[in-house]
């Protein structure tokens, strides 16, 4: 079951379970739009997989599958971030 995390890791952006703004890599590391695709290139700084649009939880199994509360917050070292993204974004996903 996806966790659902609270907000971007990267600039701590709150993405709440309906914002159409999340989104996660392979491993749910999670990023706003604008970070995984603007300064990230769909490249991970974690892992160097790429990024989909994260599901919405339909409101009627919110409750009993709630979204996760715990705030990641780890921003990521940019010069080392764009290297990574410079090395993996011209390889399609599934050959990274
Ligand atoms: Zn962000
Ligand atoms: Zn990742």
């Amino acid at each position: 079951m996806l966790e659902i995390r609270p907000n971007c890791e990267h600039c701590n952006k709150d993405l709440p379970n309906t914002s159409t703004e999340a989104m996660i890599c392979s491993f749910e590391c999670t990023y706003c739009k604008t970070c995984a695709t603007d300064l990230f290139d769909n490249v991970c700084p974690s892992c160097s997989g790429n990024f989909i649009e994260r599901p919405i939880r339909p409101s009627k199994m919110i409750e009993k599958y709630p979204a996760s509360e715990t705030r990641i917050f780890k921003p990521k070292d940019l010069k080392k971030a764009k290297l990574n993204s410079e090395e993996y974004k011209n390889i399609l996903p599934k050959n990274r």
